[in-house]
């Protein structure tokens, strides 16, 4: 468990996210994940091995599910230039 990635992400909700209730439930109890995950690029009916990521991190909503996905660069947690290679 990498606990700075969920810390980083928690100040940097505490700055930006204005109304935290869940789209889905109306609730507001929120759990960051504290691993960064990376979606793999698809085009042409398959997985681009080697192409374009987007790093980011769930928050999952522990009432009902809904998970939101930061994108772990524009939150700062990885660095857009260095973490890119
Ligand atoms: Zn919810």
């Amino acid at each position: 468990m990498d606990t700075s990635v969920r810390d980083k992400i928690i100040e940097h909700l505490k700055g930006k996210w204005k109304d935290a209730k869940c789209p889905m439930c109306n609730e507001a109890i929120w759990e960051v994940v504290s691993t960064i995950y990376s979606p793999p690029q698809f085009a042409k009916g398959g997985v681009v091995l080697g192409g374009e990521v987007i790093p980011t991190v769930p928050v999952v909503c522990t009432n009902c599910g809904f998970t939101a996905w930061v994108n772990a660069m524009v939150a700062g947690i990885l660095d857009q230039k260095e973490d890119a290679q």
